[in-house]
């Protein structure tokens, strides 16, 4: 079966979050079952970049009236073949994926319309995909394009990594975006008066998953659906949830490069020393008695840690260490700051992305804290279970089902920064009193296989009843 993937980000090249991850396992996880998955982006320059020797093999005269554009192809180097469309004018610029100049619309409208056209047309080779699968709004008007265009066609996927971004324009860049006036409408991408990339791809593309079976409940509830669970609700038969997975070859305490000491579940030695590492790396007291609570995330609403902010002193009072990485929202990161300011030796933020330094803190971390208000599927819960570094997180989307209280991490309810304390303080608690159930829940935690390939085997199952 021939599949492509298209998206924005690819890990290592261009991430931004999650999806960047996906992109870089999941097509690889298909090859090793046996079908014929590649990948297509946009060639910003960090990715012309990394494949310098791309071959030119297929072009469309002019895009959306931004120019010519070109389709490059190589092979990632585990040898997935990654097509790169190359409309410089469109994706030539410094400022990462997303490098907004007031036309995202025409970017991500013109990848989408070259992917449809790509998808009927083929490379040089006569190679077309059967199924196309989409990735988050900027590739959403894909389907679109090829329903409105009729024809013959792949079957088309929809994957929802986030919700909360849809893609809303004024109603007047349709027209740009050689699209029909008729689509302003309810059962089109008409949302509120403004055009919405995500809910174009949400109607027509024949199936539609999500990254976690529980995520793809709750996105058909109001309150979780963002404006779209009643659409949601009506294609409910169409969506799945499919839980990601994590690259072992990526996330790995034996063998990442990123840590001082590897370890594994055969010798836990090194998991003390990274700890011992990370606490004089962040300028923390090197205790060994005292929990280390991590967090690596994107400092935005989603992610909850205005409570984390609001529950740092009770956690400093029942005895925790907290280390911050991430980069976001002014608000949150002078925040983190100031608590840090406030609790020397017991308290550290590193604002900025930094690749290795999230792995050296899920391989020191005792625990890693998720308090998300909504999380598709989360990753970071997932590498700190491999690292053996127990989430603390809130029961919600893929949290829920990929945590087990109690057993290989620990859960709160209601968004509040008291719930969160309140598992922050057991948390704390068994630390302290019962270092033996601490052990064994981290032995647990290293023992869940959260692997791919049982994922791509779903995704395969849904890609053959298309
Ligand atoms: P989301 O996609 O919503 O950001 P996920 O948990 O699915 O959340 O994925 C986040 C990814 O980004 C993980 O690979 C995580 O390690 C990484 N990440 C987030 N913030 C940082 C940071 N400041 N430095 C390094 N990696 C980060």
């Amino acid at each position: 079966m021939r599949i492509l993937h298209t998206a924005a980000e690819i890990f290592p090249w261009v991430k931004v979050g999650g999806l960047g991850d996906v992109l870089a396992a999941l097509p690889e996880a298909l090859r090793a079952i046996e079908l014929d998955a590649r990948v297509l982006l946009p060639a910003y320059p960090a990715l012309k970049r990394a494949f310098p020797q791309a071959k030119a093999v297929a072009g469309l005269e002019d895009l959306l009236g931004t120019g010519p554009a070109t389709f490059l192809r190589d092979l990632t180097p585990s040898g997935v073949p990654i097509y790169l469309l190359d409309a410089p004018s469109l994706f030539d610029r410094p400022g990462g994926p997303y490098d907004d100049r007031g036309d995202s619309h025409l970017r991500f409208g013109a990848f989408s319309l070259a992917a449809a056209w790509f998808a009927r047309h083929g490379d040089e080779d006569g190679w077309e995909p059967e199924i196309l699968n989409c990735h988050d709004w900027q590739t959403a008007l894909t389907p679109v394009y090829l329903k409105v265009w009729g024809g013959s066609r792949p079957r088309t996927v929809m994957t929802i990594h986030n919700l909360a971004y849809q893609g809303l324009y004024g109603p007047e860049v349709l027209p740009s975006l050689h699209l029909p006036p008729e689509l302003m409408a309810m059962d089109g991408l008409e949302f509120y008066g403004r055009v919405n990339f995500l809910k174009g791809g949400l109607q027509v593309a024949d199936a539609l998953t999500t990254v976690s079976p529980t995520y793809a409940k709750e996105i058909q509830e109001p309150a979780f659906g963002e404006g779209l669970d009643g659409l949601l609700r009506h294609r409910s038969q169409a969506l799945t949830g499919i839980l990601n997975g994590v690259d072992h070859r990526v996330w790995n305490p034996a063998t990442s490069p990123h840590l001082p000491h590897p370890f594994s579940l055969a010798d836990l030695s090194g998991k003390a020393r990274c700890k011992r590492e990370l606490q004089r790396e962040m300028g923390l007291e090197e205790r060994r008695d005292l929990p280390l609570f991590v967090v690596v995330s994107r400092l935005v609403a989603q992610k909850g840690l205005d409570l984390m902010l609001a529950a740092v002193d009770r956690l400093v009072h029942e005895g925790g260490q907290l280390a911050v990485l991430g980069a976001g929202e002014a608000g949150l990161e002078s925040g983190f700051g100031e608590a840090a300011g406030r609790h020397p030796g017991r308290v550290a933020v590193k604002v900025g992305y930094d690749e290795g330094l999230a792995h050296r803190f899920m391989g020191g971390g005792d625990a890693l804290v998720v308090p998300s208000r909504f999380e598709p599927c989360g990753l970071t819960q997932l590498y700190a279970l491999a690292y053996g570094a127990l989430p603390v997180v809130r029961r919600t989307g893929g949290l829920a089902d990929t945590v087990v209280e109690g057993e290989t991490g620990f859960f709160f309810e209601a968004v509040d920064a008291h719930a969160l304390g309140d598992a922050l303080a057991r948390a704390c608690h068994l630390f302290f009193h019962d270092p033996l159930a601490w052990k064994r829940m981290g032995l647990q935690a290293m023992a869940q296989d959260f692997g791919w390939i049982p994922s791509a085997q779903r995704y395969r199952d849904l890609y053959r009843s298309l």
